[in-house]
């Protein structure tokens, strides 16, 4: 994802939706950090880099890869990479 660069899921962040991706309404999704790999559920996964988080932002590959229809708030993970984002 992001920069689809390849390396081993290990090195990667993972990132799961806070609340069940099916759910409708108006408010965002909230995506939190599991860099434990233990939260259950569809993950998508990133290099834990600021540039990286940034170009999938930008690309929206959350969302696709989270299969989420709604926005996504992803300032838990970019809290959690240290990157500021508005
Ligand atoms: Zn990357």
């Amino acid at each position: 994802m992001g920069c689809r660069g390849s390396d081993s899921w290990s090195a990667l962040l993972r990132v799961v939706a806070a609340k069940d991706a099916d759910a409708s309404g108006s408010s965002p999704v909230h995506l939190r950090p599991d860099p434990g790999h233990r939260m259950p559920g569809r993950g998508a996964w990133l290099h834990p880099r600021p540039e990286c988080f940034e170009l999938a932002v930008r690309r929206k590959a959350f969302g696709r890869a989270l299969r989420l229809q709604a926005a996504v708030d992803v300032s838990a993970v970019a809290r959690h990479l240290g990157v500021q984002h508005p």
